[in-house]
């Protein structure tokens, strides 16, 4: 049965890449994206998610919420 047991490592090591994998990128990207397509942008300042129509912009990727 050493194939039966090659076949369950294997399987658990595709699983824990594809979680590290989703970890990493979720990690990375400061962006989210809402169900109905609208991009979730975060405050620069204060580092709050709001929807990117409600943001002001500041360039370079950034934006700021209203409080600012
Ligand atoms: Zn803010």
């Amino acid at each position: 049965m050493v194939i039966l047991r090659l076949a369950i490592i294997a399987a658990v090591l595709w699983f824990a890449f594809r979680v590290v994998k989703r970890l990493l990128s979720s990690g990375t990207s400061r962006d989210i994206r809402l169900r109905d397509g609208g991009k979730m942008v975060n405050c620069a300042v204060c580092d709050v998610y709001l929807p990117e129509c409600e943001a002001k912009a500041l360039g370079d990727g950034k934006f700021q919420c209203k409080m600012h």
